[in-house]
């Protein structure tokens, strides 16, 4: 069964939409707080976000946020090392690649840093008014795969659905959205045979032993994406592993000969299975073209992965293969690398089976701008759950409480400005610690003046509709589905139950109730403006 045929479904996509409006040039001066007081921003929840800039002063280029003409979304290229605006470069479709999980074991939150990057990237994008088109691979084929499943006496299949399948539900747990396209590395084998032939046409490649090798001295690019000068180290040598350090800048194995007792494919370039570099140029040209927008991956995927990639695509094709590389930085797990040895090494299971909740892993791994090491660490983890009870208290506030007619201009400015700060943030270079910072900000000042009963009746639309659009990007407001056992019907209709009871004087009964839903994790509240409820 394919990946993409599975039944754990991933979120479904949204469908983009496209609207045109006139650019605006404005000057904005410093930052005001219509509320009154004014506040420089700052990081949040015990230095998880930090790094927030301290202003925002002087002359600012201002578009409109669903402009795709004059877009203002800007990303780091690693290619060329420089912050460039983006858009896709044909209709409004981004095409674009990300590598996926090598399918041999349960993937580590190392490697969901990563994937909940291309996340918000793919919900930012969305969010600018693009279409996507993204393809990810499963990588079903590589040497530990087949270390550990020959070790294990499965055959491939057998060993790579228990991981695939596991990978896809975690990615479900933290509501990482599916991409377009999840392809198998093993369906392609013939596409990936193909290529080969064609790059030896080309004269790229050399056979040894059974195995084709990438010459590297083919393709004078190699080392643009790494910003490493490989000259005087190009000729020669040949590295068989698929991952290996820059010093071993080497031909690289395209196809490998079987060794004895591994799994084969037989072909019209003999037996054997593709390396691990040539299955994601291979995937990705033949569903995304011979360009593709975005290729992003984690930062060790620079080296030799993606500058291999690189070599292989552009040798096919003559194109560029990818016109931005975006690089998400390493997780650090309290200050340290994570590894078995230390210790510290943690698969996503290992920290829901500790009673953590999703959605606050998710949070702690967004919280963090990607370009910048995440220090993984449980005081973290603990904020970002007590950050995401404070939206969801505000954001019930918002719902169920009453406040007088009218509208508050001064909050409605306010409401609107933290809302362009929340995009702006994400526009440049997916800042998402500013952009939390815009939403906490908010928060708080609208807390307060619903205290001091400043807040009207019609602030509140507003205020919400912001708040869905955090939501639409982080995701974290709705409670996961575990603790989400009791409907909302369901309750609703105890609090009728209760709510009858204590008319009735039973107040017994309706204290067996609200018991009974603390049980299930819902807490009431009894207001002015009726009762309230919450998951805890
Ligand atoms: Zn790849």
């Amino acid at each position: 069964m394919l990946p993409s045929e599975t039944p754990f479904g991933w979120l479904t996509d949204h469908p983009s939409t496209l609207s045109s409006c006139e650019l605006r040039v404005s000057r904005k001066k410093g930052r005001s707080n219509p509320l009154g007081s004014s506040r420089p921003i700052r990081g949040l929840h015990g230095g998880a976000a930090g790094h927030c800039r301290a202003g925002r002063d002087g002359a600012r280029l201002w578009y409109h946020e669903k402009s795709p003409a004059f877009m203002a979304l800007r990303f780091y290229n690693t290619l060329s090392q420089q912050v460039e605006a983006f858009s896709p470069a044909r209709d409004n479709t981004v095409r674009m690649y990300t590598c996926g999980p090598t399918v041999y074991d349960f993937a580590h939150i190392g490697n969901f840093r990563t994937f909940t990057f291309v996340d918000i990237l793919r919900r930012a994008l969305r969010a600018q008014g693009f279409a996507l088109d993204h393809v990810m691979n499963i990588t079903d084929v590589d040497d530990k795969i087949i270390r550990n499943a020959v070790a294990q006496h499965q055959s491939l299949e057998d060993y790579t659905a228990i991981y695939t399948k596991a990978f896809l539900e975690d990615c479900r747990a933290l509501r990482l959205e599916r991409p377009e396209r999840l392809t198998p590395a093993t369906n392609h084998i013939d596409d990936m045979v193909g290529a080969i032939e064609r790059l030896s046409e080309g004269q790229h490649t050399y056979s040894s032993d059974g195995s084709t090798y990438f010459r590297i001295s083919t393709f004078p690019g190699y080392g643009k994406l790494s910003h490493n000068d490989f000259t005087g180290n190009l000729a020669g040598a040949r590295v068989d592993v698929d991952e290996y350090e820059k010093a071993d800048a080497r031909d690289f194995a395209l196809w490998k000969a079987p060794k004895e007792g591994e799994p084969a494919w037989q072909t019209a370039i003999g037996p054997g299975r593709p390396g691990w570099h040539i299955e994601c140029s291979v995937m990705a040209i033949k569903y995304l073209g011979e360009t593709l927008d975005i290729h992003a991956g984690g930062v060790d995927l620079i080296f030799p992965h993606h500058e291999n990639e690189i070599a292989q695509s552009e040798s096919l094709t003559g194109k560029p293969f990818s016109r931005f590389w975006l690089h998400a930085e390493f997780l650090m797990v309290e200050g340290q690398k994570m590894s078995k040895s230390l210790g510290n090494y943690y698969t996503l299971r290992d920290l829901l089976e500790r009673g953590y909740q999703p959605e606050a892993i998710r949070y702690l791994l967004a919280s963090v701008p990607y370009r910048k090491q995440l220090n993984f660490t449980f005081d973290g983890l603990k904020s970002a759950a007590t950050s995401i009870v404070r939206l969801r208290n505000f954001k019930l506030r918002l719902e169920t409480e009453r406040y007088p007619e009218g509208l508050n201009e001064q909050i409605a400015a306010r409401t609107d400005a933290a809302a362009k700060a929340f995009s702006q943030s994400l526009e440049d270079d997916l800042n998402t610690a500013e952009a939390l910072a815009a939403v906490f900000e908010f928060t708080r000042d609208a807390n307060s003046a619903m205290d001091s009963g400043e807040f009207r009746a019609g602030n509140a639309r507003a205020a919400l509709d912001f708040l869905g659009r955090f939501d639409a990007i982080f995701d974290v407001l709705a409670p996961s589905a575990a603790a989400n056992a009791i409907a909302d019907a369901e309750v609703e209709a105890r609090i009728a139950e209760r709510d009858a009871a204590k008319k009735a004087r039973n107040f017994a009964r309706a204290d067996e109730i609200r018991r009974e839903l603390l049980e299930n994790g819902i807490v009431l509240e009894d207001t002015k403006a009726g009762v309230r409820w919450k998951r805890k």
